[in-house]
């Protein structure tokens, strides 16, 4: 793809060196505005960046800054936050990239490629911990890893069954391909594709991988192809550490409403995904991220782009995660493994360590005592409401009417399903304030009879 505009290296970086240095009352402006919901223009984007540069990180702004998004995630998605879990397929890889421990010249590792019968045992281990969403990873390799295979693991996936349930949404994130590709990951049912751009910086990205995903084009191209292949709902990312995340920040937002602008749907989701050490990696962070700045970044993306979900992964610790949830993140991991075939058994060699070791319940038990709803729902795509359609719901923060009562009977379900008295109560108390939420009567009403057919059994209902 030939790059536009304003997603070239060198126009970013003199877009942020223009907009360095900002007037604190300019900055308080840019933040007041971001209420509205509306989003950020490029220029406005780039003065809340540099913020954190100017002398001091002036406390109020920054105050403010973290308090709007509060604001803007809770008007937009309300205190839902929807969990998942990553699912390692396969670690065959031809690329090489440097931060990553799956790298093709790695012969310390025993490659893995699941079966298809593991496939459905790993399936039925995380549907029995309550999981009802899953992201599939694959390392990038046409003769072990080919798109037949890949559609043959989802299939796999949707038709494992167990007493506590099935898996209802499968996101996968797979190396850049063809169109042709894509639409039979979309006539697999597939929910989200993501793909993460690692670093807009191209001579970073260039200098940073090897083999096919070295080409810049085709990664950054790869969201059209989606889109084109028929996939409606695309997710970005940038992996935090590569390169400053100033600049990382300001391209995503580009990409997102080159997209918008483009193909008339903007990203679904956003990941934030920041390095983590890796066995046999001695890539180091050449832009480490502090925590401090890890949360800024994620309140700016939050007022940038107020519709988009934004994802953090079990990469972080529990106690960024909780600051993170409040911030502007609407979906998690938890109870991860990074290991290829890993749940349930001894671990070996992951694609990275991580850093929230904590079991699905005890996240869980976390989020609610913060008073946000733990939600598995998957009822978008399965009513259809995806690409522009979800769109038109996220962006007046109309999503919310249906995001809650769906969270609440989720909710219900897991409590039903995996928890016993303490944890259960808890839950109950949380649902029935999360109803008193909910403005609309008759939406309310729906609601609380539908829960009352998930208590005595029903499964599966949604909005
Ligand atoms: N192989 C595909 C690809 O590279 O796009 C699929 C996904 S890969 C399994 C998932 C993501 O993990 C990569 O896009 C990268 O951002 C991230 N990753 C790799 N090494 C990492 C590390 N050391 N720390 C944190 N994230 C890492
Ligand atoms: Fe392969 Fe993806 Fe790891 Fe790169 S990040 S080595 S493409 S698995």
């Amino acid at each position: 793809m030939t790059i536009p505009p304003e997603l070239q290296t060198d126009f970013l970086a003199g877009l942020l060196r223009r907009t360095s240095r900002p007037a604190p009352a300019i900055a308080a402006a840019i933040i007041q505005k971001a209420r509205a919901k509306k989003g950020l223009a490029l220029e406005e984007v780039g003065r809340l960046l540099n913020l954190s540069a100017a002398a001091g990180k002036d406390s109020q702004l920054t105050e403010q800054l973290f308090q709007t998004a509060a604001l803007v995630k809770r008007e937009i998605y309300g205190p839902r936050l929807v969990l998942f879990a990553p699912l390692y397929i396969s670690d065959y890889c031809v690329n090489d990239c440097a931060y990553c421990n799956f790298h093709t010249r790695n012969r310390e590792l025993v490659r893995r490629k699941l079966t298809l019968s593991e496939v459905a045992a790993q399936t039925r281990f995380l549907i029995n911990q309550g999981h009802k969403r899953l992201l599939l990873e694959f390392g990038e390799d046409p003769v072990h890893n080919p798109i037949d295979y890949i559609v043959k693991v989802i299939r796999q996936i949707y038709a494992a069954r167990t007493p506590r349930g099935n898996i209802r949404r499968v996101n996968v994130n797979i190396a850049a391909t063809t169109a042709a590709d894509y639409r039979k990951l979309k006539a697999a049912g597939i929910g989200t594709y993501q793909l993460f751009q690692e670093t807009y910086h191209r001579p970073t990205y260039e200098q940073l991988h090897r083999g096919p995903k070295a080409d810049y084009e085709r990664q950054i191209g790869a969201a059209g192809r989606a889109f084109a292949g028929g996939i409606e709902d695309v997710g970005l990312g940038a992996l935090f550490g590569l390169y400053d995340w100033r600049f990382e920040v300001l391209a995503l937002v580009a990409h997102s409403q080159y997209l918008e602008r483009t193909y008339k749907v903007g990203p679904h989701t956003i990941s934030v995904p920041r390095l983590r050490p890796a066995p046999t990696v001695t890539y180091r962070a050449a832009y480490p991220v502090s925590d401090d700045d890890f949360l800024r970044l994620i309140a700016i993306l939050r007022l940038a782009l107020p519709y988009v979900g934004m994802i953090i992964s079990t990469r972080e610790r529990p106690e960024i995660r909780r600051q993170a949830f409040q911030i502007g993140i609407s979906q998690a991991s938890a109870g991860s493994v990074t290991v290829t075939g890993g749940y349930g058994r001894q671990r070996r060699q992951p694609q990275f360590a991580i850093a929230d070791e904590r079991p699905l319940q005890e996240v869980i038990r976390a989020v609610m005592a913060d008073k946000l709803i733990p939600s598995f729902c998957t009822a978008c795509y399965r009513r259809g409401r995806t690409g522009e359609r979800f769109m038109q719901l996220a962006k007046p923060g109309s999503i919310q009417h249906l995001c809650q009562p769906n969270a609440l009977l989720t909710l219900a379900e897991y409590l039903a399903d995996f928890t016993t008295d303490g944890l259960r109560e808890k839950g109950y108390r949380l649902i029935a304030a999360g109803l008193r939420q909910i403005t609309d009567d008759a939406v309310r009403s729906e609601t609380e009879r539908r829960l009352a057919q998930v208590r005595a059994g029903a499964r599966d209902l949604y909005f």
